[in-house]
């Protein structure tokens, strides 16, 4: 097992590796060790769906046995130290690294959608800047009155939907922010994800024990579906509810009576003010919004920009060499593929650009990771969560123009914004008119998860609910203790 020094050189390491934002994702990061014990990945995958799995593995036939393995961990992992539980998050930060190559191309191929460097990228992310038990510090309260200790505690046994976007980000991040907290969780993932779920349980599960951890700590229903989610939400002894997807699921959660933890859809726009720099801007927007295929939830779904530098915005996004602008009437052949009866056309989903553009009869060259084009106002694209590599670009007269068309089309959704500019007034007032819960400046949007931006990361954004990005405090009950009189002592 690693010591706390140990994992300190490796989280450091990595997190040296992920580079700047304007870098990306050119400099994708090299990555650490990924063979060790990465073999059975896989395999064990295969086997879990077969099931030939046991609950030593984390994997279970219904959400009962899930549930009842999970109560029992969770009252084990509360009988044990606090340092126990750090070396437990010690453990599954470095297997989920170990392992991360394999999870990545598990996830594209079974999912079809991101890219693989991408998706190590995002593996990284949530194994090195997820917060760990540091993120529940009691927190203590001296005065005339006496002492008053605020503490964390867990809730319990938490179920997580998890989403098809990020089979594996989301469970690690998830499993780490809620174990952390003195839970145990059982996920139902989504249906067309349940092999790269499968497998990621595996590989945490696996950690957990050879840390010393109880088994059923991290749970999974082996063959989920939306009777076994019903099932789970319902489940008496399931005592809280995250799920990560769209509004539907969100809703779900909601109504179920229980403490429920929302994070739902986004449609992110990216604003461009006269006074950006424009070249830096390019590059940013470019590779935030060519990420992962533009799949992740944060990522720059529309561009507004004002009409001084639209133009040059545009040639300075051509010359980073891996954006291609669409003639209008390719556009127009684009956009006919890609939405259906006024719906986003699913299988473009998280798709290559060289695929997409292919299907639309255009070929570009292997460089190449975003489609762009100057769109009106009312184009689809604009409004809907596309969550694929094309761009609309909508031209606006002015700053004031843009500010209004962007809380628009963010759609009260509570999300994300994006803005390119210097000046800090036009910053200010921008962040204020779009009350997302991530705001960034200046860079891709990415970097608002952490990603070559400061702070930790999350992979469930929680702004239906208002946690914001989840960590491990989000997965706790708050409880006082006062003692009158005494302990204060100054
Ligand atoms: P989805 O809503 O279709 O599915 C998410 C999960 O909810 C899956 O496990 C699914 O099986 C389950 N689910 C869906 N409907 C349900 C119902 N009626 N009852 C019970 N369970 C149900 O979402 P998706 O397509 O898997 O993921 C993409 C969506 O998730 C996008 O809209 C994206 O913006 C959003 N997302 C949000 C965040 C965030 O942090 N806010 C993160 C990732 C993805």
């Amino acid at each position: 097992m690693m010591n706390d020094g140990q994992i300190a050189a490796v989280v450091t390491k990595v997190l040296a590796e992920l580079g700047s934002p304007a870098k990306t994702p050119q400099s994708a990061p090299s990555v650490p060790a990924q063979n060790v014990a990465a073999g059975s990945v896989a395999e064990t995958a295969a086997s879990a769906l077969s099931g030939r799995g046991s609950s030593s593995d984390g994997l279970f036939d219904s959400v009962d046995e899930a549930v009842e393995a999970a109560v029992l961990a969770q009252k084990q992992l509360i009988g044990m130290t606090l340092e126990q539980r750090k070396e437990i998050i010690a453990s599954m930060r470095k297997a989920v690294l170990e392992n991360n190559r394999k999870l990545a191309e598990l996830a594209v191929s079974e999912t079809k959608l991101g890219r693989v460097e991408d998706k190590i990228r995002e593996n990284i992310l949530c194994a090195c800047k997820t917060p760990g038990v540091e993120d529940i510090q009691t927190t203590a309260l001296s005065g005339d009155d006496g002492l008053m200790l605020l503490e964390y505690a867990p809730m319990g046994v938490i179920g997580a939907l998890t989403p098809i976007t990020n089979p594996t980000g989301t469970l690690i991040n998830n499993s780490i922010g809620m174990i952390a907290a003195g839970n145990s969780v059982v996920f139902n993932p989504h249906p067309n994800a349940r092999q790269t779920s499968a497998a990621v349980v595996q590989v945490i599960h696996k950690a957990i024990v050879d840390a010393g951890g109880p088994a059923g700590l991290v749970a999974l229903v082996r063959v989920p579906t939306l009777d076994t989610a019903k099932e789970l939400i319902e489940h008496p002894k399931v005592i809280m509810l995250v799920a990560t997807g769209g509004k539907p699921v969100v809703r779900v959660v909601l109504s179920s009576g229980k403490k429920a933890i929302g994070a739902g859809a986004g449609n992110p726009p990216v604003l461009v003010d006269e006074t950006a720099n424009i070249r830096r801007a390019a590059q940013c927007i470019v590779d935030g919004a060519s990420v992962n295929n533009n799949i992740f939830c944060i990522c720059e779904k529309e561009a507004i920009i004002v009409e001084e530098v639209y133009e040059t915005l545009i040639k300075f996004m051509q010359e980073t060499g891996k954006a291609y602008l669409l003639t209008a009437e390719e556009a127009d052949r684009v956009t006919k593929l890609v939405v259906k009866d006024g719906k986003i056309n699913a299988p473009y989903i998280g798709k290559d650009v060289q695929i997409i553009l292919r299907d639309a009869g255009i070929q570009v060259n292997d460089a190449c990771r975003l489609a762009i084009f100057r769109a009106q106002p009312d184009h689809p694209l604009v409004w809907k969560e596309q969550m694929m590599p094309v761009l609309p670009l909508v031209c606006v007269k002015d700053f004031d123009a843009a500010v209004e068309f962007a809380v628009k089309v963010e759609g009260g959704n509570r999300h994300t914004a994006v803005m390119h500019s210097t000046n800090v007034e036009h910053m200010t007032r921008f962040a204020r008119a779009i009350q997302t819960t991530i705001f960034v400046k200046n860079a891709p949007c990415y970097a608002g998860i952490g990603l070559g931006g400061e702070g930790h990361t999350s992979f469930t954004i929680a702004g239906p609910t208002g946690e914001g990005l989840t960590s491990a405090r989000s997965f706790t009950r708050q409880r006082r203790c006062t003692l009158v009189e005494s302990f204060r002592i100054i």
